[in-house]
């Protein structure tokens, strides 16, 4: 009798349901094809990786982590979820190195794009095959002359591959999304008399898709521009799951969208990043028209690599303390050169008042507005000339909260004191914040690019710009 009751319960709930038109969603295998869900974890492992992030800050248990071996992989899916009448939530997961959950998404689906490079096309080149077809429907790095992903460059990466413009004669590289700027460096540096990017961020092992998505911003960005403005062309998925291969000449609102777009519009499934001849030095390149006390110079000789790859060695020494997964309560900001005696108040009365609170370096220096794009979505001060400046907090399991209200000190100050500083991998928790944020001009397009490459609001929920 009980058991009869229960069924007799359960029938009437999903007769009211469909009487009231509630549509029930069936759980993610079942609504997947056998091979899409063939790519699903739904393991507490996997959803224990996709439900944290460098900031251990916040944690979003998504449905299940989907390894995609293929871009058509990441299409097919986008379409699916985009053509069900309540689709799920979907973020790609470069390498979770956010520090707010960004590419987390609750009960969706997080991409895991690393997997795009661990399951390898193995082409011969001049083989005959439809090059165009057989890069669009299997992940491939399409030159657009009929060149696949092969490893022509010798660099063991069949996903980063170095050409030469034929009528321009510049260096370009074509990247997987989820690749890593160290081996971008390496598959680079090995080709020919030695290339590489020009722009790039502090630490390597993010992924391109990921700081391409915010901006990515380091030492060289002053007189390069950000690496978003070192870009030539992009292939994305967009959410509405159509790929697009897009540049400024080319499908370029979507160019301009997804760059600096915080994963809103589509996902970056290849980059063509401008490449130059390696510098074998890089410090006279870079101290080149710069006022400076030249007795505030300390050099230290290193090669190229260990210059550009400095964090890896203290990483790996926190890695072996346990002390890489606390809490990292960062703030990132950058100030108008105008408002930077006003802004000098935060320094004694905020940041160093308890200087036992700080742990982690802080990073400041200056940057060109002129280098950046501000057709594109990252958002800068409206002014020529802006300082970064980032607190790269690291605290212990039980007191981030306090670093936390310091950086919300920091920020009230500015906004009482009329100082107009943007957050760099900005993090808001309301629409008006939001609106702020990239000033009502800039809001209005971006809202209208989401309209147009993600109506339903698919992608990067963890970003909390449209479902807040
Ligand atoms: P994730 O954290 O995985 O993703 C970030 C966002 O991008 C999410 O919304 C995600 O959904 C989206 N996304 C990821 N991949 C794609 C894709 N292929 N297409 C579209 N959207 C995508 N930044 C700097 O600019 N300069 C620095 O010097 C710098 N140093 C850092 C040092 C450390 C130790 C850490 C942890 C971070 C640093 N960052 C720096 C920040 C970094 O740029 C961001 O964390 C960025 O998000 C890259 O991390 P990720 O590749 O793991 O991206």
């Amino acid at each position: 009798l009980p058991i009869l009751s229960s069924f007799f319960i359960v029938y009437i709930i999903s007769r009211l349901m469909s009487i009231l038109g509630i549509k029930q969603r069936p759980s993610l295998p079942n609504l997947l094809c056998p091979y899409l869900s063939s790519k699903l974890s739904l393991d507490k492992p996997s959803l224990a990786m996709a439900s944290t992030d460098f900031g251990n800050l916040v944690h979003k248990i998504p449905a299940a982590v989907f390894h995609p071996s293929s871009v058509q992989d990441i299409v097919s899916l986008l379409k699916y979820t985009y053509s069900h009448p309540l689709p799920f939530k979907i973020a790609a997961r470069g390498r979770g190195h956010s520090c707010r959950g960004q590419a987390m998404v609750e009960c969706g689906v997080v991409i895991n794009m690393p997997s795009l490079s661990s399951t390898k096309p193995k082409l011969n080149i001049n083989n005959g095959i439809d090059c165009d077809y057989y890069c669009k429907n299997n992940g491939g790095l399409n030159d657009n002359n009929g060149n696949v992903n092969v490893n022509v460059n010798g660099n063991g990466n069949d996903r980063i591959r170095v050409s030469q413009d034929p009528t321009l004669g510049f260096y370009y590289a074509d990247v997987g999304g989820e690749q890593l700027w160290i081996d971008v460096l390496h598959a680079t540096l090995g080709h020919g008399g030695g290339f590489a990017p020009v722009s790039w961020t502090d630490y390597l092992y993010l992924s391109v898709g990921g700081t391409l998505s915010n901006a990515g911003i380091s030492g060289q960005s002053f007189r390069y521009g950000p690496q978003i403005s070192n870009v030539y062309e992009l292939d994305v998925v967009t959410g509405k799951g159509e790929l697009f291969t897009c540049s400024k000449k080319k499908n370029s609102e979507l160019f301009d969208a997804v760059l600096g777009g915080l994963g809103q519009f589509g996902i970056i499934t290849r980059a063509r990043i401008k490449l130059e001849a390696a510098p074998k030095r890089e410090l006279e390149k870079e101290l080149k028209g710069l006022n400076y006390i030249p007795e505030y110079i300390f050099t230290k000789e290193v090669s190229l690599v260990e210059f550009l790859n400095r964090v890896r060695k203290g990483e790996l020494e926190l890695h072996s303390k346990g002390l890489w997964e606390v809490p990292h309560p960062w703030l990132n900001i950058f100030i108008p050169k105008s408002q930077i005696q006003e802004f000098y108040h935060v320094i004694p009365n905020i940041i160093a008042k308890d200087n036992t609170d700080l742990a982690g370096p802080v990073l400041f220096y200056p940057l060109n507005r002129n280098k950046w794009d501000d057709k594109m979505s990252a958002v800068t001060p409206d002014e020529d000339v802006f300082y970064t400046l980032g607190l790269l907090h690291s605290s212990g399991f039980d007191d981030w909260e306090k670093l936390e209200r310091k950086n919300e000190e920091i920020l009230k100050y500015c906004d009482k004191n009329g100082i107009k500083i943007k957050q760099y991998l900005p993090h808001y928790t309301t629409k008006e914040d939001w609106v702020t944020h990239f000033g009502s001009k800039k809001w209005s397009i971006f809202q209208q690019r989401k309209t147009l490459f993600d109506p339903k609001m698919i992608l990067s929920p963890g970003q909390n710009i449209f479902n807040n």
